[in-house]
């Protein structure tokens, strides 16, 4: 069984590299972003709830995201393994995610961090933006989210080190040359 955190602020690949991990290895892909994207899309009151913090560039309260993550976990049945994408965001997520693994026999292959200069990532962000109309993709949200990236999610960091789950990737370059150096870390991690 893989479980996989791709971990990493917006912009820095996430999404792009769990399809090539997903493709090659055959795991399931949760996205929180995708979730709530989705049921922004269907007009649910969950929707409308994380409407109103993704357009702040605000995390959603742990409680109510750890929920989604579990349903959505639950719903997955006789599958290889999973790619979590956007989650954790916080340590009690990253607590939480280790007690759902655990009670199901299971536990985190490996943690891997997606590095890219902040530049980098405002420019990407901001061409996803205009190719894909994401409402959050613009300015001033990215603004917030890059510090809400530094202020919560980057402990994660020093979270997984001591976990012993932590993975440097290099996440600027060629996106072969990226999952090349993912492919390694997963065989690796996985004693493959
Ligand atoms: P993403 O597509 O992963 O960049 O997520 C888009 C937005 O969804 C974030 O800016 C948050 O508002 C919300 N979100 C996604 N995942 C989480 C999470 N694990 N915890 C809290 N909020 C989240």
């Amino acid at each position: 069984m893989l479980n996989i955190v791709i971990f990493g602020a917006p912009g820095s690949g996430k999404g792009t590299q769990s399809e090539k991990i997903t493709e090659k290895y055959g795991i399931r892909h949760i996205s929180t972003g995708d979730v709530l994207r989705e049921e922004i899309k269907n007009g649910t009151e969950l929707g409308k709830t994380a409407k109103r913090y993704i357009d702040e560039g605000q995390l959603l309260p742990d409680e109510l995201i750890i929920d989604i993550l579990a349903s959505v976990l639950d719903s997955m049945k006789g599958h290889n393994g999973v790619i979590f994408d956007g989650f954790p965001r916080t340590i009690p997520q990253a607590e939480a995610l280790k007690k759902l693994l655990q009670d199901r026999g299971q536990d985190i292959t490996a943690m891997l961090d997606l590095d890219v200069p902040e530049e980098e990532l405002i420019t990407r962000l901001l061409k996803r933006g205009q190719e894909s109309g994401r409402a959050d993709d613009n300015m001033e949200t990215i603004k917030k989210r890059l510090d809400v990236y530094k202020s919560q999610t980057f402990p994660l960091i020093e979270y997984y080190k001591k976990e012993g789950k932590y993975n440097h990737i290099k996440g600027v370059g060629a996106l072969d040359d990226i999952f090349r150096d993912i492919a390694a870390v997963i065989e690796t991690s996985s004693g493959k």
